[in-house]
């Protein structure tokens, strides 16, 4: 267990996330399951509800070049990057039961259709009162694996304040996952994930998110800071 700003992430490999996954599936007990990218450790940083979600959370993986970064930096043995979106993709296609709930009308319908072992979709937007129908629609399709792409922090806080009424045992926080499985957002060429600058392909590509680009530079900062202060 590596923690960075506070936050528990478990120093997986891929191989591991996914077993401990098919593990949870067999213990049936809903649990929840958040990929961390310096993005949610920063948020988490000064959101103390979803730092505490984040510590009670069955698994967290190091999702993004920026969370391994900071395991190694402060001295933690993290052998690799566990991309949500891979991490999920993988799990599909091992043919566990899948919900999709999340993203605008039409987008995770569309990136079900890639996929014969989804069993329910639901988009994102919603108000209070029709929590009681997505929930009971959400149990009656009897799925392994819900994966839940509300954006951070309002998915993990959604899963965490329903864990007791869903009766799925694995729910995932999987932000814009749905947007990239529809072929809505494209991801970075193999080559730059490989020279860790997906970062970068994502903030040129949907410039709205350019702004979220200082995020870097302040984890970094703090990271190194929480270094000198232990
Ligand atoms: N979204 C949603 N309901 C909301 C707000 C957002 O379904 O009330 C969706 C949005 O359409 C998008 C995803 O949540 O598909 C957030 O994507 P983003 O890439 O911003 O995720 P993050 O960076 O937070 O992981």
């Amino acid at each position: 267990m590596a923690e960075i700003l506070g936050v528990n992430v478990d120093c997986v490999t891929m191989a591991q996330a996914i077993e401990k996954v098919e593990l949870l599936i067999k213990q049936k007990k809903p649990s929840l399951v958040a990929t961390a990218n310096a993005e949610m450790l920063m948020i988490a940083s000064h959101d103390l509800q979803l730092k505490n979600i984040l510590n009670l959370a069955a698994m967290v993986v190091p999702d993004g070049a920026g969370t391994v970064w900071a395991a190694h930096y402060l001295g933690y043995d993290m052998p690799e990057r566990v991309a949500g979106c891979d991490l999920v993709t993988n799990l599909l296609k091992k043919n566990y039961r899948a919900y999709f709930f999340g993203a605008a009308e039409g987008v995770a319908k569309k990136a079900a259709e890639k996929f014969p072992n989804v069993v329910g979709v639901r988009n994102g937007f919603f108000s209070k009162d029709d929590e009681p129908k997505i929930i009971s629609d959400i149990n009656s399709a009897n799925a392994d694996i819900l994966l839940v792409g509300l954006g951070v922090p309002k998915q993990e806080k959604w899963i965490f304040d329903n864990l007791d009424k869903i009766n799925v045992p694995v729910c995932i926080g999987v932000g814009g996952t749905f947007d990239v499985l529809a072929g809505n957002v494209k991801r970075a060429p193999e080559w730059m994930q490989r020279a860790k600058l997906e970062w970068l392909f994502r903030a040129l590509l949907q410039p709205s998110r350019a702004g979220r680009l200082i995020a870097l530079p302040k984890f970094v900062f703090k990271v190194h800071n929480s270094k000198k202060s232990k």
